[in-house]
């Protein structure tokens, strides 16, 4: 039966399958692989504790590895299966599918499956592999990390508009927590302020140098985010604390950068490092058009799937806004360039 992408994208748009309630998704693609006559296998992924995770613990979920029965794949093709919220469902014009995990990453996901078809048929052994959790902490990508199906190459998928990563920015996620002593704010000379120190910090961190990678062009600065803040009482009260969640996109080692915050830091907060993802290049193949994704991806947590591409079709700028969309003719071109790159790997 030959696959209909554009038909599949919607269906699989039309089922929501927000970060930790995958467990839909999945047994669709579960049954719909199994229907195209591949052994197909579910790897169970636990659910966080919803006591401290909040969204999460809701039902099964699974990841979805598919290959033709008794084959050990030489390439497998991967993305995920999870979205952000809010979910939104699939509505489309001539050009465009619109809706929640259109680009991001269920368009990718279905050229996926197209482009699988074509290579089946062309003689070349590849598997499949779709997980769960991308978008919260890459739970899926290190369970099937565990569970390696002996392949040399791994094609992931993200919205890269049909360009072949040269390199994805590495993630670095900071905590500062300062402690101080609570007064009345009238008598400073008897607290300690949480809040003053935490700023000062932060004033120090964003203006730290950090380093630069030429070859990645527009992508190539550290850049520093400081998206949560928290800490206080009362405009009259000293705060005894206060605590920022920072977030770096590195473009080389993590460690030069840890030491320089922890440097600028000095003594006036805690610092620690909740999640190190690394920056990852990977090479060029082929004429194939080449761009730097600043975003990270699952590639760090799959090291054991051989080595990575990353490539696939539509617009990170969309992706995570309710604007999120992806060109139909795009997708089908990313088929295209998914069967030449897999061709050219393995050939
Ligand atoms: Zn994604």
């Amino acid at each position: 039966m030959a696959i209909d992408p554009i038909d599949l994208t919607r269906k699989l748009v039309n089922i929501e399958s927000t970060s930790y309630h995958e467990g839909a998704v999945g047994a669709f693609l579960a049954d719909f692989l199994a229907a195209q006559e591949y052994a197909v296998e579910r790897m169970a992924v636990e659910q966080p504790d919803p006591a401290r995770t909040p969204g999460g613990g809701a039902g099964e979920r699974f990841n979805v590895y598919a290959v033709e029965r008794g084959v050990t794949p030489d390439i497998v093709l991967s993305t995920h299966m999870d979205t952000v919220p809010p979910y939104f469902g699939c509505t489309e014009d001539d050009e465009f599918l619109y809706g929640r995990g259109a680009c991001d990453a269920k368009g990718i996901l279905a050229a996926q499956v197209a482009a699988a078809e074509r290579l089946r048929g062309a003689g070349v052994k590849v598997g499949l592999l779709f997980v769960v959790g991308e978008e919260r902490d890459s739970a899926g990508a290190k369970v099937a990390n565990r569970n390696p199906r002996g392949s040399s190459y791994l094609i992931n998928g993200e919205p890269t508009e049909n360009r072949l990563a040269l390199a994805t920015k590495g993630a670095l996620r900071v905590e500062l927590r300062a402690h101080g002593r609570m007064a009345h704010s009238a008598y400073p000379e008897l607290g300690e302020s949480a809040i003053a120190k935490l700023v000062e910090a932060l004033h120090d961190v964003l203006a730290l140098p950090l380093p630069i990678e030429p070859e990645f062009g527009e992508a190539g600065a550290t850049t520093v985010n400081v998206g949560l803040i928290s800490g206080g009482y009362a405009p009259n009260v000293i705060s005894d604390k206060a605590e920022a969640h920072l977030l770096v996109r590195t473009v080389g080692p993590s460690q030069e950068v840890k030491e320089a915050i922890t440097r600028a830091v000095a003594g006036r907060a805690e610092v620690s490092f909740s999640l190190d993802l690394a920056c990852v290049r990977m090479r060029r193949v082929g004429e194939l058009p080449t761009m730097v994704a600043k975003y990270a991806t699952d590639i760090p947590s799959l090291t054991a799937w051989g080595e990575p591409f990353l490539l696939g079709p539509g617009s990170i700028h969309v992706a995570h806004t309710p604007e999120e969309r992806i060109g139909k003719r795009e997708l089908l071109d990313c088929i295209d360039l998914y069967v030449e790159l897999a061709t050219q790997l393995t050939r």
